[in-house]
């Protein structure tokens, strides 16, 4: 559903890790900011001239009701793009549209265990989700970053065991050997031992690994059935999100033609 646009203003940034950025938003503007109920919970963020915006897709990684503020952690992967280079930039006083929230996942207390994996875009969704796990839940996590100095310490009450995975350079710099079908997340997942019960599964990032790889892995030779799995990719190597989109709609259009 398409939710109406806020306008939120850069309250403060802080340089959380070499390749990410948390920009604090919040008055004015703080009071037409409407929370959903999901842990995955994003919004479109809106550049340039009202006639002519360019949206990009973030997750809100927390909201704060007595601060009045929304934190979002941007992956910084250089020059290239919009998003990335105005969080790295951004100074108070600055303003942003918004349209959203919308959301589609939340931990399910009926799992007998969470698997979530993911590279730097999806640190944010994966913190908040974990963040949410009573104590509980069992979860096993995974992420792919560039290296030791790219980890981020995850706060929860559940039993959760967390496994970094170094690629060796920032997502946008590792070569070829190292990203999309080659990416180290996805032999790390395929190698982890499957527990016994239901698994709910929610992995996301660039989207050759997850989409050509980790999905049909979870979902075809792991057999688990759609309503436990949010996989989809987060952004694509070599393209714009305009020109991803396309990408997601062939994809799509392809499937859909063979499962005719
Ligand atoms: C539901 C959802 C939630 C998301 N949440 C977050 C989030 O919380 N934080 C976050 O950082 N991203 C998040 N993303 C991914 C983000 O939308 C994309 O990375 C987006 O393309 C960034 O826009 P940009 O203007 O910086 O770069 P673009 O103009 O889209 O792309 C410019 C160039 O940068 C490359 N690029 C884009 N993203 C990355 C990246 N992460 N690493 C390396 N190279 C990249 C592209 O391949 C392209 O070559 C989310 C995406 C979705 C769909």
């Amino acid at each position: 559903m398409a939710r109406r646009k806020t306008t939120l203003t850069v309250l403060r940034t802080e340089a959380l890790t070499p390749h990410m950025q948390r920009v604090y938003l919040g008055d004015p503007g703080f009071e037409d900011f409407e929370p959903v109920d999901y842990t995955d919970s994003y919004v479109k963020l809106a550049f340039g001239p009202e006639d002519d915006e360019i949206k990009r897709t973030y997750t809100i990684r927390s909201v704060d009701q007595d601060a009045r503020e929304v934190a979002i952690d941007f992956v910084v992967h250089g020059d290239e793009g919009v998003a990335g280079p105005w969080a790295a930039n951004a100074k108070p006083g600055d303003t942003i549209g918004l349209y959203g929230p919308n959301g589609a996942y939340k931990p399910r207390a009926d799992a007998d265990w969470h698997l979530f994996a993911g590279d730097e875009s999806a640190i944010p969704a994966i913190s908040a989700a974990v963040e949410a796990l009573p104590e509980d839940a069992i979860a096993k996590v995974f992420v792919e970053v560039a290296d030791r100095k790219d980890e981020i310490y995850m706060e929860t009450l559940a039993l959760v065991d967390v496994t970094w995975i170094h690629r060796g350079a920032g997502s946008n710099e590792v070569s070829e050997d190292k990203a999309g079908d080659n990416a180290p997340l996805i032999d790390a997942v395929r190698r982890t031992e499957w527990l016994p019960g239901q698994v709910q599964v929610f992995i996301h990032g660039e989207a050759q690994a997850v989409m050509h790889n980790l999905r049909s892995y979870v979902r075809k030779e792991r057999g688990v059935p759609a309503e436990w799995a949010s996989i989809s990719g987060y952004w694509r190597r070599g393209r714009t999100e305009e020109n991803f989109r396309v990408w997601k709609r062939e994809l799509a259009e392809a499937e859909a033609g063979s499962n005719a």
